[in-house]
Protein backbone atom coordinates (compact mmCIF):
# COMPACT_ATOMS: atom_id res chain seq x y z
CA UNK A 1 0.00 0.00 0.00
CA UNK A 2 3.07 2.63 1.07
CA UNK A 3 3.25 2.78 -2.95
CA UNK A 4 0.17 4.02 -3.42
CA UNK A 5 -0.04 6.52 -0.16
CA UNK A 6 0.36 9.92 -0.38
CA UNK A 7 2.49 11.86 1.54
CA UNK A 8 -0.15 13.17 4.16
CA UNK A 9 -1.46 9.76 4.36
CA UNK A 10 2.00 8.31 4.99
CA UNK A 11 2.27 11.62 7.80
CA UNK A 12 -1.26 9.79 9.25
CA UNK A 13 -0.48 6.18 8.89
CA UNK A 14 2.99 7.01 10.94
CA UNK A 15 0.60 9.11 14.12
CA UNK A 16 -1.37 6.51 14.21
CA UNK A 17 1.01 3.75 14.46
CA UNK A 18 2.70 5.72 17.20
CA UNK A 19 -0.12 6.21 19.29
CA UNK A 20 -1.78 3.17 19.06
CA UNK A 21 1.95 1.73 19.85
CA UNK A 22 2.29 3.97 23.19
CA UNK A 23 -1.53 4.24 24.16
CA UNK A 24 -3.55 0.82 22.94
CA UNK A 25 -0.99 -2.58 23.11
CA UNK A 26 0.14 -1.76 26.39
CA UNK A 27 -3.77 -2.37 27.65
CA UNK A 28 -4.87 -4.95 24.73
CA UNK A 29 -4.39 -7.40 27.10
CA UNK A 30 -5.81 -5.95 29.90
CA UNK A 31 -9.63 -5.37 28.80
CA UNK A 32 -9.91 -8.64 27.62
CA UNK A 33 -8.61 -10.15 31.01
CA UNK A 34 -10.04 -8.01 33.70
CA UNK A 35 -13.25 -7.17 31.68
CA UNK A 36 -12.89 -3.60 32.46
CA UNK A 37 -15.01 -0.63 30.16
CA UNK A 38 -12.90 2.14 29.01
CA UNK A 39 -12.43 4.77 31.24
CA UNK A 40 -12.81 8.04 30.39
CA UNK A 41 -9.39 8.65 30.77
CA UNK A 42 -8.65 6.31 27.99
CA UNK A 43 -11.02 7.40 25.14
CA UNK A 44 -10.25 11.15 25.97
CA UNK A 45 -7.17 10.14 24.27
CA UNK A 46 -8.63 9.14 20.95
CA UNK A 47 -10.86 12.22 21.64
CA UNK A 48 -7.26 14.16 21.40
CA UNK A 49 -5.87 12.45 18.90
CA UNK A 50 -8.98 13.31 16.52
CA UNK A 51 -10.07 10.02 15.55
CA UNK A 52 -13.36 10.21 16.59
CA UNK A 53 -13.67 13.32 14.19
CA UNK A 54 -11.97 11.93 11.06
CA UNK A 55 -15.50 12.82 8.70
CA UNK A 56 -17.23 14.66 11.63
CA UNK A 57 -19.17 18.30 9.80
CA UNK A 58 -15.92 20.98 9.90
CA UNK A 59 -18.38 22.87 12.85
CA UNK A 60 -17.14 19.69 15.46
CA UNK A 61 -13.57 19.57 14.38
CA UNK A 62 -14.15 17.33 11.34
CA UNK A 63 -10.75 16.89 8.83
CA UNK A 64 -12.44 15.77 5.76
CA UNK A 65 -10.96 12.80 5.86
CA UNK A 66 -11.50 10.28 2.68
CA UNK A 67 -12.59 6.65 3.24
CA UNK A 68 -9.60 5.43 2.55
CA UNK A 69 -8.21 7.53 5.07
CA UNK A 70 -10.43 5.82 7.42
CA UNK A 71 -9.07 2.55 6.37
CA UNK A 72 -5.31 3.45 6.89
CA UNK A 73 -6.62 4.86 10.65
CA UNK A 74 -8.77 0.78 11.54
CA UNK A 75 -5.53 -0.59 9.89
CA UNK A 76 -3.37 1.45 12.56
CA UNK A 77 -5.66 0.77 15.33
CA UNK A 78 -5.86 -2.75 14.73
CA UNK A 79 -2.33 -3.48 14.80
CA UNK A 80 -2.48 -2.79 18.55
CA UNK A 81 -6.19 -3.50 19.67
CA UNK A 82 -8.94 -4.38 16.77
CA UNK A 83 -11.31 -4.12 19.24
CA UNK A 84 -11.13 -0.24 19.61
CA UNK A 85 -11.92 0.11 15.76
CA UNK A 86 -15.53 -0.18 16.22
CA UNK A 87 -15.07 3.62 18.39
CA UNK A 88 -13.64 4.44 14.42
CA UNK A 89 -16.32 3.18 12.86
CA UNK A 90 -19.03 4.32 15.46
CA UNK A 91 -17.58 7.57 14.57
CA UNK A 92 -17.87 7.27 10.88
CA UNK A 93 -21.25 5.98 10.96
CA UNK A 94 -22.54 9.04 13.30
CA UNK A 95 -21.01 11.11 10.55
CA UNK A 96 -22.29 9.53 7.33
CA UNK A 97 -26.07 9.24 8.50
CA UNK A 98 -26.14 13.61 9.89
CA UNK A 99 -27.63 14.35 6.80
CA UNK A 100 -30.46 12.28 7.34
CA UNK A 101 -30.50 13.50 11.23
CA UNK A 102 -33.21 15.91 12.36
CA UNK A 103 -31.15 19.04 13.20
CA UNK A 104 -31.37 18.70 16.84
CA UNK A 105 -30.45 15.15 16.78
CA UNK A 106 -27.78 16.28 15.02
CA UNK A 107 -26.78 18.84 18.04
CA UNK A 108 -27.10 16.53 20.67
CA UNK A 109 -25.56 13.42 19.27
CA UNK A 110 -22.71 14.07 17.16
CA UNK A 111 -20.87 16.16 19.56
CA UNK A 112 -21.41 13.32 22.42
CA UNK A 113 -20.11 10.73 19.77
CA UNK A 114 -17.06 13.07 19.31
CA UNK A 115 -15.98 12.91 22.44
CA UNK A 116 -16.08 9.38 23.23
CA UNK A 117 -19.85 8.16 24.00
CA UNK A 118 -20.73 5.25 22.02
CA UNK A 119 -23.46 4.45 19.41
CA UNK A 120 -24.30 0.84 19.09
CA UNK A 121 -26.10 -0.45 15.31
CA UNK A 122 -28.93 -3.11 16.57
CA UNK A 123 -30.00 -5.15 13.86
CA UNK A 124 -29.42 -8.96 14.62
CA UNK A 125 -32.39 -10.65 16.12
CA UNK A 126 -32.97 -13.81 17.90
CA UNK A 127 -34.04 -15.32 14.83
CA UNK A 128 -31.04 -14.58 12.88
CA UNK A 129 -28.73 -11.71 11.36
CA UNK A 130 -27.80 -12.53 7.83
CA UNK A 131 -31.70 -11.73 6.83
CA UNK A 132 -31.41 -8.36 8.00
CA UNK A 133 -34.75 -7.35 5.96
CA UNK A 134 -37.24 -9.70 7.18
CA UNK A 135 -36.91 -8.61 11.16
CA UNK A 136 -39.62 -8.38 13.51
CA UNK A 137 -38.67 -5.53 15.98
CA UNK A 138 -41.61 -2.83 15.16
CA UNK A 139 -42.18 0.62 15.24
CA UNK A 140 -45.82 1.73 15.53
CA UNK A 141 -46.46 5.54 15.22
CA UNK A 142 -48.88 7.24 17.84
CA UNK A 143 -49.10 10.78 17.22
CA UNK A 144 -45.92 12.44 16.95
CA UNK A 145 -43.89 9.82 18.57
CA UNK A 146 -43.47 5.59 17.52
CA UNK A 147 -43.32 2.98 19.75
CA UNK A 148 -40.94 0.03 19.47
CA UNK A 149 -41.25 -3.50 21.05
CA UNK A 150 -38.81 -6.40 19.81
CA UNK A 151 -35.54 -7.74 21.07
CA UNK A 152 -32.21 -7.60 18.96
CA UNK A 153 -29.27 -9.50 19.99
CA UNK A 154 -25.74 -10.06 19.49
CA UNK A 155 -24.89 -6.17 19.72
CA UNK A 156 -21.41 -4.67 20.46
CA UNK A 157 -21.55 -1.99 23.11
CA UNK A 158 -24.99 -3.19 25.15
CA UNK A 159 -25.04 -1.75 28.27
CA UNK A 160 -22.46 0.49 27.48
CA UNK A 161 -23.73 2.79 24.28
CA UNK A 162 -25.25 5.59 25.05
CA UNK A 163 -27.19 5.54 21.78
CA UNK A 164 -28.94 2.79 19.69
CA UNK A 165 -29.23 2.75 15.97
CA UNK A 166 -32.00 0.21 15.76
CA UNK A 167 -33.80 -1.43 12.76
CA UNK A 168 -37.32 -1.83 13.05
CA UNK A 169 -40.61 -2.71 11.06
CA UNK A 170 -43.23 0.63 10.16
CA UNK A 171 -44.73 -1.12 7.40
CA UNK A 172 -45.51 -4.58 5.30
CA UNK A 173 -42.71 -7.43 5.19
CA UNK A 174 -39.25 -6.98 3.71
CA UNK A 175 -37.18 -4.64 3.05
CA UNK A 176 -39.36 -1.68 2.33
CA UNK A 177 -41.18 -1.60 5.21
CA UNK A 178 -38.56 -1.03 7.13
CA UNK A 179 -36.98 2.46 9.14
CA UNK A 180 -34.13 3.19 11.61
CA UNK A 181 -34.13 5.36 14.90
CA UNK A 182 -31.81 6.68 17.22
CA UNK A 183 -33.36 5.70 20.45
CA UNK A 184 -30.88 7.00 23.49
CA UNK A 185 -30.02 4.27 25.52
CA UNK A 186 -31.43 5.16 28.91
CA UNK A 187 -35.26 5.43 27.40
CA UNK A 188 -37.52 3.91 29.52
CA UNK A 189 -38.21 0.60 28.26
CA UNK A 190 -35.38 -0.50 27.61
CA UNK A 191 -33.47 -3.50 29.24
CA UNK A 192 -30.25 -5.27 28.51
CA UNK A 193 -28.29 -8.16 29.47
CA UNK A 194 -24.95 -9.34 28.29
CA UNK A 195 -23.53 -13.02 27.73
CA UNK A 196 -19.92 -14.10 27.27
CA UNK A 197 -18.32 -13.54 23.77
CA UNK A 198 -15.22 -16.20 23.11
CA UNK A 199 -13.20 -12.41 21.90
CA UNK A 200 -14.10 -9.45 21.42
CA UNK A 201 -14.76 -8.89 25.15
CA UNK A 202 -14.12 -5.45 24.94
CA UNK A 203 -16.83 -4.65 23.17
CA UNK A 204 -19.51 -6.10 24.88
CA UNK A 205 -22.40 -8.48 23.08
CA UNK A 206 -25.63 -8.53 24.68
CA UNK A 207 -29.51 -8.58 23.74
CA UNK A 208 -31.48 -5.43 24.15
CA UNK A 209 -34.94 -5.55 24.86
CA UNK A 210 -37.43 -3.00 23.63
CA UNK A 211 -40.73 -3.18 26.23
CA UNK A 212 -42.89 0.11 24.26
CA UNK A 213 -39.85 2.42 24.07
CA UNK A 214 -41.46 5.46 23.02
CA UNK A 215 -39.49 7.61 20.50
CA UNK A 216 -40.07 11.09 19.12
CA UNK A 217 -40.57 10.73 15.21
CA UNK A 218 -37.98 13.02 14.30
CA UNK A 219 -35.76 9.94 15.85
CA UNK A 220 -36.22 8.53 12.46
CA UNK A 221 -33.28 8.83 10.39
CA UNK A 222 -33.86 8.51 6.76
CA UNK A 223 -37.68 8.38 5.44
CA UNK A 224 -40.39 5.97 6.71
CA UNK A 225 -39.68 2.22 5.22
CA UNK A 226 -37.04 3.79 3.01
CA UNK A 227 -34.51 3.31 5.68
CA UNK A 228 -33.02 0.05 4.78
CA UNK A 229 -31.19 0.42 0.92
CA UNK A 230 -29.96 3.62 2.62
CA UNK A 231 -28.91 1.99 5.76
CA UNK A 232 -26.94 -1.11 4.27
CA UNK A 233 -25.29 1.57 1.91
CA UNK A 234 -23.61 3.46 4.86
CA UNK A 235 -22.70 0.31 6.51
CA UNK A 236 -20.91 -1.16 3.09
CA UNK A 237 -18.31 0.28 3.69
CA UNK A 238 -17.53 -0.31 7.15
CA UNK A 239 -16.79 -4.16 5.75
CA UNK A 240 -13.43 -2.72 4.55
CA UNK A 241 -12.81 -0.85 8.03
CA UNK A 242 -13.42 -4.45 9.91
CA UNK A 243 -11.30 -6.41 7.39
CA UNK A 244 -8.35 -3.61 7.68
CA UNK A 245 -8.54 -3.82 11.49
CA UNK A 246 -8.44 -7.80 11.41
CA UNK A 247 -4.91 -7.02 8.60
CA UNK A 248 -3.41 -4.81 11.05
CA UNK A 249 -3.53 -7.36 14.03
CA UNK A 250 -2.34 -9.87 11.34
CA UNK A 251 0.33 -7.74 10.25
CA UNK A 252 1.38 -6.88 14.23
CA UNK A 253 1.99 -10.54 14.44
CA UNK A 254 3.71 -10.92 11.55
CA UNK A 255 6.29 -8.63 12.54
CA UNK A 256 6.48 -9.67 16.26
CA UNK A 257 7.35 -13.18 14.60
CA UNK A 258 9.56 -12.04 12.18
CA UNK A 259 11.68 -10.72 14.90
CA UNK A 260 10.93 -13.58 17.19
CA UNK A 261 12.21 -16.65 14.45
CA UNK A 262 15.32 -14.68 14.08
CA UNK A 263 16.38 -14.66 17.49
CA UNK A 264 14.92 -18.24 18.27
CA UNK A 265 17.51 -20.57 17.41
CA UNK A 266 16.34 -24.49 16.16
CA UNK A 267 18.65 -27.23 15.55
CA UNK A 268 21.86 -24.91 15.63
CA UNK A 269 20.72 -21.70 13.40
CA UNK A 270 17.83 -18.95 13.66
CA UNK A 271 14.77 -20.41 12.70
CA UNK A 272 13.97 -17.77 10.09
CA UNK A 273 17.26 -19.96 8.57
CA UNK A 274 14.92 -23.17 7.84
CA UNK A 275 13.10 -22.58 4.79
CA UNK A 276 10.06 -23.88 5.42
CA UNK A 277 9.10 -21.58 8.31
CA UNK A 278 10.40 -18.75 6.32
CA UNK A 279 8.89 -19.60 3.24
CA UNK A 280 5.50 -20.07 5.68
CA UNK A 281 5.87 -16.27 6.72
CA UNK A 282 6.70 -15.18 3.00
CA UNK A 283 3.03 -16.63 2.20
CA UNK A 284 1.22 -15.08 4.82
CA UNK A 285 2.96 -11.73 4.18
CA UNK A 286 1.49 -11.99 0.41
CA UNK A 287 -1.57 -12.72 0.88
CA UNK A 288 -2.02 -9.93 3.74
CA UNK A 289 -0.97 -7.71 1.10
CA UNK A 290 -3.38 -8.65 -1.41
CA UNK A 291 -6.26 -8.59 0.83
CA UNK A 292 -5.22 -5.00 1.89
CA UNK A 293 -5.06 -3.84 -1.76
CA UNK A 294 -8.72 -5.48 -2.22
CA UNK A 295 -9.80 -3.42 0.60
CA UNK A 296 -8.36 0.47 0.06
CA UNK A 297 -9.54 -0.69 -3.62
CA UNK A 298 -12.87 -0.71 -2.08
CA UNK A 299 -12.86 2.34 -0.49
CA UNK A 300 -11.26 4.03 -3.03
CA UNK A 301 -14.82 3.50 -4.58
CA UNK A 302 -16.49 4.77 -1.93
CA UNK A 303 -14.16 7.93 -2.01
CA UNK A 304 -15.76 8.40 -5.36
CA UNK A 305 -19.17 7.63 -4.98
CA UNK A 306 -19.01 4.52 -6.93
CA UNK A 307 -20.68 1.40 -6.21
CA UNK A 308 -18.80 -0.96 -4.32
CA UNK A 309 -20.40 -4.04 -2.98
CA UNK A 310 -18.57 -6.56 -4.22
CA UNK A 311 -15.30 -5.68 -3.77
CA UNK A 312 -16.41 -4.48 -0.49
CA UNK A 313 -17.55 -8.09 0.56
CA UNK A 314 -14.05 -9.70 -1.53
CA UNK A 315 -12.10 -7.43 0.76
CA UNK A 316 -14.28 -8.30 3.72
CA UNK A 317 -14.26 -12.13 3.16
CA UNK A 318 -10.89 -12.49 1.88
CA UNK A 319 -9.35 -10.16 4.72
CA UNK A 320 -10.77 -11.42 7.41
CA UNK A 321 -10.12 -15.14 6.19
CA UNK A 322 -6.50 -14.39 5.44
CA UNK A 323 -5.94 -12.28 8.38
CA UNK A 324 -6.43 -15.01 10.76
CA UNK A 325 -4.54 -17.39 9.14
CA UNK A 326 -2.31 -15.82 8.96
CA UNK A 327 -2.13 -15.06 12.82
CA UNK A 328 -2.60 -18.97 13.35
CA UNK A 329 0.31 -19.14 11.33
CA UNK A 330 2.41 -17.02 13.82
CA UNK A 331 1.50 -18.80 16.86
CA UNK A 332 2.90 -21.72 15.05
CA UNK A 333 6.07 -20.39 14.40
CA UNK A 334 6.11 -19.50 18.27
CA UNK A 335 6.34 -22.84 19.14
CA UNK A 336 4.82 -23.25 22.76
CA UNK A 337 5.33 -19.70 23.61
CA UNK A 338 2.51 -18.58 20.89
CA UNK A 339 0.41 -21.17 22.34
CA UNK A 340 0.86 -19.44 26.14
CA UNK A 341 -1.47 -16.34 27.49
CA UNK A 342 1.83 -14.56 27.62
CA UNK A 343 1.63 -14.05 24.14
CA UNK A 344 -1.14 -11.85 21.79
CA UNK A 345 -1.59 -14.13 19.21
CA UNK A 346 -4.56 -15.83 20.99
CA UNK A 347 -6.41 -12.78 22.05
CA UNK A 348 -5.68 -11.73 18.20
CA UNK A 349 -7.54 -14.87 16.98
CA UNK A 350 -10.69 -14.95 19.48
CA UNK A 351 -11.17 -11.00 18.87
CA UNK A 352 -10.33 -11.86 14.82
CA UNK A 353 -12.33 -14.65 14.31
CA UNK A 354 -15.32 -13.07 15.58
CA UNK A 355 -15.08 -11.11 12.49
CA UNK A 356 -16.11 -13.68 10.29
CA UNK A 357 -19.64 -13.17 11.46
CA UNK A 358 -19.96 -10.02 12.20
CA UNK A 359 -20.98 -7.57 9.25
CA UNK A 360 -21.77 -10.95 7.55
CA UNK A 361 -20.74 -14.55 7.35
CA UNK A 362 -18.23 -15.29 4.61
CA UNK A 363 -21.34 -16.84 2.31
CA UNK A 364 -23.56 -13.81 2.41
CA UNK A 365 -20.02 -12.11 0.88
CA UNK A 366 -19.57 -14.94 -1.85
CA UNK A 367 -23.33 -14.46 -2.59
CA UNK A 368 -23.20 -11.16 -3.10
CA UNK A 369 -19.56 -12.00 -5.72
CA UNK A 370 -21.33 -14.47 -7.43
CA UNK A 371 -24.63 -11.94 -7.80
CA UNK A 372 -21.92 -9.55 -9.62
CA UNK A 373 -20.78 -12.57 -11.45
CA UNK A 374 -23.83 -14.87 -12.72
CA UNK A 375 -26.54 -11.76 -12.60
CA UNK A 376 -29.40 -12.04 -9.85
CA UNK A 377 -31.17 -14.72 -12.13
CA UNK A 378 -28.34 -17.24 -12.17
CA UNK A 379 -26.86 -16.12 -8.14
CA UNK A 380 -27.18 -18.62 -5.34
CA UNK A 381 -29.37 -15.04 -3.74
C1 LIG B 1 -18.00 -10.02 17.22
C2 LIG B 1 -19.38 -9.76 16.73
C3 LIG B 1 -19.92 -8.48 16.81
C4 LIG B 1 -21.23 -8.24 16.37
N1 LIG B 1 -21.75 -6.98 16.52
C5 LIG B 1 -23.03 -6.76 16.14
C6 LIG B 1 -23.63 -5.46 16.35
O1 LIG B 1 -23.01 -4.55 16.86
N2 LIG B 1 -24.91 -5.28 15.96
C7 LIG B 1 -25.67 -6.27 15.39
O2 LIG B 1 -26.82 -6.03 15.05
N3 LIG B 1 -25.13 -7.51 15.20
C8 LIG B 1 -23.85 -7.77 15.56
N4 LIG B 1 -23.29 -9.02 15.40
C9 LIG B 1 -24.10 -10.07 14.83
C10 LIG B 1 -23.77 -10.31 13.36
O3 LIG B 1 -24.21 -9.21 12.59
C11 LIG B 1 -24.45 -11.62 12.96
O4 LIG B 1 -23.73 -12.66 13.59
C12 LIG B 1 -24.46 -11.83 11.46
O5 LIG B 1 -25.31 -10.89 10.84
C13 LIG B 1 -24.98 -13.23 11.13
O6 LIG B 1 -26.20 -13.47 11.76
P1 LIG B 1 -26.41 -14.74 12.69
O7 LIG B 1 -25.24 -14.85 13.60
O8 LIG B 1 -27.74 -14.67 13.30
O9 LIG B 1 -26.32 -15.99 11.71
P2 LIG B 1 -27.52 -16.61 10.81
O10 LIG B 1 -28.16 -15.52 10.05
O11 LIG B 1 -28.35 -17.47 11.68
O12 LIG B 1 -26.66 -17.53 9.88
C14 LIG B 1 -26.00 -18.72 10.40
C15 LIG B 1 -25.02 -19.23 9.38
O13 LIG B 1 -25.69 -19.64 8.21
C16 LIG B 1 -24.84 -19.44 7.09
N5 LIG B 1 -25.55 -18.60 6.11
C17 LIG B 1 -26.21 -17.45 6.35
N6 LIG B 1 -26.73 -16.95 5.21
C18 LIG B 1 -26.36 -17.80 4.22
C19 LIG B 1 -26.57 -17.84 2.80
N7 LIG B 1 -27.27 -16.89 2.18
N8 LIG B 1 -26.02 -18.87 2.11
C20 LIG B 1 -25.31 -19.83 2.72
N9 LIG B 1 -25.09 -19.85 4.06
C21 LIG B 1 -25.59 -18.85 4.78
C22 LIG B 1 -23.58 -18.75 7.59
O14 LIG B 1 -22.56 -19.73 7.79
C23 LIG B 1 -24.02 -18.17 8.89
O15 LIG B 1 -22.94 -18.00 9.79
C24 LIG B 1 -22.00 -9.29 15.83
C25 LIG B 1 -21.44 -10.58 15.71
C26 LIG B 1 -20.16 -10.82 16.16
C27 LIG B 1 -19.61 -12.22 16.07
Amino acid sequence: MDMMMTESQLTLRDAVRKFAEAELLPRYMHWDRSGEWLPKSFTDKLVEMGLLRLRMPEKLGGQGFSFVDCGIVCEEIGRCDPQIRYLISSAVHISEMSSEMHPDLQEEWLPRIANGEIMALAFTEPGGGTDAANIRTKASRDGDFFVINGEKTSVSFTGVASVIFVSARTGGPGPWGLSFFMVPADTPGIRTSNYERMGQRLTRGGSIFFDDVRVPARNMIGKENKGFVWAMTIIGYNRNFVALACIGAAQKSIDETAAYMKTREVLGQAVSKWQGAAHALAAEQTKLQAARLLCYNALALVDRGLRHDPESSMAKWYGVKVANEAIETCMRLHGHYGWSKDFPFEQRLRDCLGMESADGPREVHLGIISRDIFGKEFAPF
